[in-house]
């Protein structure tokens, strides 16, 4: 008598995922199985390959789910996103630092209150999945229950979260502020609680150069070099106002990016969102670095702060993830967010092709978080994190894709015309976690 066989779940479709960086690899990169199937089993991709190859090999005693038409593609990665930011989406202001004033300290304050958080974690990640994101890099607010709260409900639902506390002790209202030694002490407890715990991990979060202390960027440095597993995120170089305020917080830096750097914050595990106005040299030094950068195109519109310039990241070797930057941002969609960064790139002059923006939006975002070797394409072996992309979802939509002329026209046409309403279904760890 034979052992008996894992259950196995085979999805059929159209299997699209990017190998490398189109960039460096040329568009070979983007691979497409017209006819595709993914063999799943115990929240891994067990095999794939061609429909008719798979049946044969796989099908006997696995159920299997028919996408029809319809794309399977890796789990988006939205690589920065704000949990205490959901509700003030789409509010009217100004620049960055009236915004933070006005909208955000305020929204942030509120999750003060545990069952607040708790309730606010439901919604976050509800669009998170929404909006086929499988991983996301995501600040909390500044305290420890509500990031407790964010962590427990992302363990509940198996997802791939990686999130910490806010540390800021300076330049925000006093109900917002901790302390060098209590955000240090927070995150330390934080990381013992839930960093590696299922799929989750730790970012270690001072929310930027201007609201720290040097006294909290030194407690931060000590932190990412007491657990070498932890990642470090934070803001840089947004706008210009920031620019100016963090040169008179630091007067003897030679530049931004050298603020972090004196307090051990910038290495391969680092994640910076925008680097909007960044000199040659603070982009040599993030790539020898092997640093990454978030890039946050509609966030970066919204709030009038720059336009991010992707030709220096890759003249630099800088691994460039994309993030919604919600709040600020203005959708947690990553198709409309790989469709503002080929209109940002576009008015720097340049081209993003829909393979490179698909990259960044998945294997991008999947090499700048270090988890290029569970997530972030089709592979055997990664976890099964996918995406079930509807070209039908509506009516333009159905019409725009039937006539496209490759995979990757599609794909251009999903980031500029698609919202939440493409994504059919999020599958997290081979479970369904989300269906339209
Ligand atoms: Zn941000």
């Amino acid at each position: 008598m034979s052992a008996p066989l894992t259950a196995r779940t085979i999805h059929r479709g159209r299997l699209v995922d990017v190998l490398d960086d189109p960039a460096v690899a040329g568009p070979g990169a983007l691979r497409c199985e017209p006819d595709g199937a993914l063999v799943v089993a115990e929240g891994v991709i067990l095999a794939r390959g061609p429909w008719p190859a798979i049946a044969a090999m796989h099908a006997e005693g696995a159920s299997v789910i028919d996408h029809g038409a319809a794309l399977i593609a890796p789990g988006f990665v939205d690589a920065h996103v704000h949990f205490p930011q959901v509700d003030v989406i789409a509010s009217h202001g100004k620049g960055l630092m009236d915004w933070l004033e006005t909208y955000t300290f305020p929204a942030e304050a509120a999750f003060a209150d545990p069952a607040h958080a708790a309730a606010m974690a439901a919604i976050f990640l509800d669009e998170l999945l929404r909006n086929g994101a499988t991983t996301a890099l995501v600040f909390a607010s500044v305290h420890a229950a509500a990031t407790d709260a964010l962590f427990a409900a992302a363990h509940a639902r198996a997802l791939r979260l990686i999130a910490g506390k806010v540390m800021l002790d300076r330049h925000a209202p006093a109900a917002l502020c901790d302390d060098a030694e209590t955000s240090h002490r927070e995150s330390a407890a934080l990381i013992t609680r839930w960093h590696g715990r299922g799929r989750l991990g730790y970012a270690v979060t001072p929310r930027f150069a201007h609201t720290s202390s040097p006294a909290q960027l030194r407690a931060a440095g000590a932190l990412l070099r007491d657990h070498p597993g932890v990642l470090l995120q934070t803001h840089l170089s947004e706008t210009m106002d920031e620019i100016g305020a963090v040169a008179a917080d630091y007067p003897d830096a030679c530049d931004y990016l050298d603020v972090y750097e004196r307090h051990g914050l910038v290495g391969p595990r680092s994640v910076f969102a925008h680097a909007l106005h960044l000199s040659a040299a603070e982009w040599g030094r993030l790539g020898a670095a092997g640093a990454s950068v978030a890039f946050c195109p509609t966030s970066n519109l919204f709030l009038g702060s720059g336009l991010f310039d992707l030709a220096a990241a890759r003249r630099h070797d800088v691994t460039v993830a994309l993030g919604t930057d919600v709040g600020a941002g203005t959708s947690f969609s990553m198709l409309a967010t790989m469709g503002e960064a080929y209109k940002v790139t576009r008015l720097r002059g340049g081209d993003l092709s829909p393979a490179q923006a698909f990259y960044h939006a998945t294997l991008g975002g999947a090499r700048a978080l270090g988890l290029a070797d569970v997530i972030g394409t089709l592979e055997p072996g990664k976890d099964a994190d996918f995406v079930v992309l509807d070209t039908t979802a509506t009516p333009l939509l159905a019409r725009r894709c039937g006539a496209a002329t490759d995979i990757g026209d599609v794909l251009f046409a999903l980031a500029v015309l698609g919202d939440d309403r493409a994504v059919a279904q999020t599958w997290v760890a081979g479970a369904l976690a989300h269906a339209r």
